[in-house]
């Protein structure tokens, strides 16, 4: 029963079957007047989502071409930037930033914790001279289940002239994020994780005073020149051609978070953190991730003794067609990760849970069948 599969990782995450459809239409001319308005719309949408009046450019790209895009544009080789790091996606950031010639410092924090506000303040406080261009944040860290405090860390720069840019590509739809009101100058997003379309476009809000440092830019970018994307957004269009499948999908997928609404659908997945969550210790597993910090996102299991977290992983692929993600890099077999953000209502939140017990069960671990099942239970009917 492939088409059944519950598809619970941190992207690419279940898409809606009206908005599967969506990508069936014939393709359109991307330089005709029906283009126009179906960028024109899915533009306005996106920037109800990033509640933002900033410019928002669309690549036809993985998530991480945003991510590069946000180095590119911003830091020119030479550059001073600080990279905050609290797991993969902080460190892939350090990465792309460093191939393109900034001097990067990082502000490094444990997997599993959030970054400390005042740490960062204190490192802004030693820049007398003002050297650094950009701080580099990643909103909900994939890796770990980490959600970061975007607007404390936001006001630990104060009136520093750098850039604060935003890696939301696992946040942004599911936790609150506000572009504007926190003053976040580049704000990177992907299709395929809240969004509920599937891999193949990145999204790049752009602050007036991103666009001031973006003209004075002298890194090599060509691709994911945010200049031309400009130009050609004002005609209506994009310098090359658009993923227009992909396009059509997040259109239709922006009505469905529209009726939704933002703040509905950031309870459901602050709901659902506390469901897996309370089941997971109900049934007596670890978790990574402290409450306080803890993503509405996705939640970082750890396994009990002796049993590897790929070995659970693969019962629960194998006999219930359930698939999570797994550790990465430093924790990989420690963790498994499950996603519940996007396309998901409260009872597929209870069969992982059930089918979690039963795997555990399957691989030699004492479980009261249904205690993590009642726990979720419980969460749900008190919320
Ligand atoms: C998924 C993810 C990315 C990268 O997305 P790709 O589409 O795989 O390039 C970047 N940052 C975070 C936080 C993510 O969760």
């Amino acid at each position: 029963m492939e088409e059944k599969q519950y598809l619970m990782l941190p992207g690419p995450t279940p898409v809606p079957p009206r908005v599967l459809r969506a990508m069936a239409r014939p393709m359109i001319n991307h330089r005709g007047p029906e283009f126009k308005a179906l960028f024109e719309e899915v533009t306005a949408g996106l920037k109800e989502v990033f509640r933002t009046q900033n410019e928002i450019i669309i690549f036809p790209s993985a998530g991480t071409g945003a991510m590069e895009a946000a180095v590119v544009n911003f830091v020119s080789p030479g550059d001073k930037v600080v990279v905050v790091s609290i797991g993969v996606f902080g460190e892939r950031f350090a990465e792309i930033a460093r191939r393109f010639g900034a001097q990067v410092e990082k502000l490094d924090f444990p997997w599993g914790s959030a970054a400390d506000p005042e740490a960062l303040a204190e490192l802004i406080a030693k820049d007398k001279e003002k050297e650094i261009k950009a701080v580099f944040v990643t909103h909900n860290e994939t890796s770990t289940g980490v959600t970061n405090d975007l607007c404390a860390l936001r006001k630990a720069i104060g009136d520093h002239p750098a850039l604060f840019i935003v890696d939301a590509v696992s946040g942004l739809g599911a936790v609150e994020l506000e572009t504007d009101q926190w003053n976040l100058d580049v704000v990177v997003a992907g299709s395929q994780k809240s969004f509920m379309v599937p891999p193949g476009l990145s999204f790049l809000s752009v602050s007036e005073r991103a666009w001031k440092v973006t003209e004075k830019c002298t890194n090599s970018r060509y691709y994911w020149d945010i200049r031309a994307a400009k130009n050609y957004a004002e005609k209506g269009q994009t310098p090359y051609t658009p993923a227009l499948p992909q396009l059509a999908a997040l259109a239709e997928s922006l009505k469905i978070i529209k009726k939704e609404g933002l703040d509905n659908i950031h309870a459901r997945h602050r709901r659902h953190r506390d469901m897996v969550r309370t089941a997971v210790r109900a049934i007596g597993l670890g978790l990574l991730a402290p409450d306080e910090v803890a993503s509405p996102a996705l939640t970082a299991v750890i396994p009990p003794e002796g049993i590897g977290a790929d070995e659970v992983r693969k019962v629960l692929h194998q006999e219930f067609n359930v698939v999570v993600a797994g550790g990465q890099q430093t924790l990989k077999n420690k963790i498994f990760r499950i996603g519940h953000l996007g396309y998901v209502q409260d009872l597929d939140i209870i069969a992982v849970i059930a089918a979690l017990e039963m795997a555990l069960v399957r691989c030699g671990y004492q479980v009261e069948l249904g205690k993590g099942v009642r726990a979720a239970q419980e969460v749900l009917l008190n919320s």
